[in-house]
């Protein structure tokens, strides 16, 4: 193993939006001596590795990009995966963060050196290196969630997650099993439904889809983008008034609203007993909030079947449900979502005391503002606990605003570390979870994505996103933690 002599400022864990976010505002700050650790070989965290046919943004790009690079020309008003890949190559490209990437390097573990106030970073590649301060940015969906059906490994033909997609592999002429009516499926199925021979798709609770507006931007609308660029700000303002200014999820005339557009777009099912399947029973919000203008019509196509009877098990030819049938399929897709409630303890973090983080959060994830947690100093966090809301890109910019101001703040003050205080984080921790509880429709146990075993709810922001922009604005770094000043030995 060999370990690095130099210690960096600042270590980035991945390029995904988050670490590109970082990178970029670091340098905008005069911090050039930072290195971000990536285990794929490419930038783009997300929409690099998800490619499955459908894959698209459910909120409007406009909004669903940087703040410092505005894009006048999205092609449409929610772009697909492609797009906003290329998008974030072009920010990489601009603010010239390749030459700090080291692809291929996943960061497998991390040990605080108190004495010296570094962080060691063992990397997959034989490499120790060595920071004084790092910022995680390893995504929430970074883990595949696989069901737990009987037979998984016998099926002769091939099966796959959503979110590892073979590169080489079309649907066409292929009789496929989607399994999970969930956000992935709800996009893939119109894709798959126009290639396949036969699809069945197989449900096991029923979501709301909402349509979205999205037809692609006509080439006037693209011109004025492109030409005026006070029209993109006026878009992006307009966007943020919807978007970020009320939680949606408090108002029930809101959910109200949101049931009658999903009721409305489920009307397009022209079969009655087909229409009753995916029709939700428990109140908008209390999933995970879909979009799609499309998935429901494709279940008016004779090729497609909507599939309700539990899945008993998987056998070499295809699924068998428990009332006995099997649909033999060439192709299964497990569209069943992700580990969202790891974050960065996915990475084995020993901090101060050889606390281990997974440990620190054995009954689930906290953090304060969900960016530091206690017991790691100078360890910043992104789209950590508890900062699932609208465009995550909104909130990591706030989260990435946050870490360069206590950086700025730990150098002006002379500062070797910062420790978020135990008492600020669990007050900070017992509001959230009041202000959780006070949303209703989170409260009907619909989503093992919000929830950890322990009950508490682990992923989501209960205000809205413009009331975080002020939590993570307004306060000054130094009262929230303990502080240690810079030795000048
Ligand atoms: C299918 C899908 C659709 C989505 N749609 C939306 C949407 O419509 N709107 C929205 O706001 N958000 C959406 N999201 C959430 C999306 O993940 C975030 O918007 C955004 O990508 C988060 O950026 P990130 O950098 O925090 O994480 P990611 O994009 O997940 O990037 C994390 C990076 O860290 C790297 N990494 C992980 N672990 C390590 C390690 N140990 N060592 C080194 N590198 C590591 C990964 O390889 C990856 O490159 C979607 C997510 C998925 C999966």
């Amino acid at each position: 193993m060999e370990i690095e002599t130099h210690a960096h400022r600042v270590a980035i864990i991945g390029a995904g939006p988050g670490g590109i976010c970082t990178a970029v505002r670091l340098r905008q700050a005069g911090i050039e001596d930072f290195v971000i650790l990536e285990r794929a070989h490419a930038i783009g965290g997300t929409w690099h590795r998800n490619r499955y046919p459908g894959l698209a943004c459910d909120i409007a790009s406009h909004f669903y990009s940087f703040s410092f690079a505005l894009k006048p020309d999205w092609s449409r008003p929610f772009a697909g995966q492609a797009e906003i890949l290329s998008y974030l190559e072009e920010v990489v490209s601009a603010f010239d963060i390749r030459p700090h990437v080291r692809f291929g390097t996943s960061v497998d573990a991390a040990h605080w050196d108190h004495e010296a106030a570094l962080w060691r970073l063992i990397t997959s590649v034989g490499r120790t290196v060595t920071a004084e301060t790092v910022v995680a940015g390893p995504g929430m969906f970074g883990e595949l969630r696989y069901p737990d059906i009987e037979g998984m490994d016998c099926f002769s033909g091939q099966s796959f997650h959503t979110g590892g997609w073979p590169a080489d592999h079309s649907l066409s002429g292929e009789r496929v099993a989607i399994i999970g009516s969930a956000a992935s499926a709800v996009q893939l199925l119109p894709e798959a439904a126009k290639v396949a021979r036969r699809v069945h798709i197989f449900q096991r609770s029923a979501n709301w889809v909402l349509p979205k507006e999205d037809e692609p931007f006509t080439s006037e609308q693209l011109h004025q983008f492109v030409r005026s660029p006070s029209s993109v700000a006026e878009l992006r303002a307009e966007l943020f008034r919807l978007y970020a200014t009320d939680p949606p999820f408090a108002s029930t005339t809101q959910i109200g609203e949101r049931e009658q557009f999903g009721i409305a777009n489920i009307a397009v099912v022209e079969d009655p007993d087909v229409r009753a399947k995916p029709t939700s029973t428990t109140p908008w919000g209390c999933h995970r909030p879909l979009f799609s203008n499309d998935y429901y019509p494709t279940f008016n196509l004779p090729h497609v079947e909507l599939v309700t009877e539990p899945i008993e098990r998987i056998t070499s030819s295809g699924v068998l449900t428990a009332e006995g049938t099997t649909r033999e399929v060439d192709t299964i897709v497990y569209a069943t979502g992700y580990e969202t409630t790891r974050f960065a303890s996915v990475i084995d973090f020993v901090g101060r005391d050889g606390a281990h983080l997974r440990n620190a959060w054995a009954d689930g994830a906290q953090a304060y503002l969900g960016i530091t947690t206690t017991g790691f100093p100078n360890l910043f966090m992104l789209y950590g606990p508890n900062t699932n809301a609208g465009s995550i890109i909104y909130m990591i910019e706030c989260q990435v605003d946050y870490v360069v101001r206590s950086l700025q703040c730990m150098e002006r003050e002379g500062l070797a570390w910062i420790d978020v205080r135990p008492d600020v984080m669990a007050v900070y921790n017992q509001q959230l979870q009041r202000d959780i509880e006070k949303v209703e429709v989170w409260q009907g146990g619909c989503s093992t994505y919000y929830r950890v075993p322990s009950g508490r709810i682990v992923t989501q922001w209960p205000h809205s996103m413009s009331r975080y922009r002020e939590l993570t604005d307004t306060l000054h770094p130094l009262d929230d933690y303990e502080t240690h000043a810079r030795s000048h030995a």
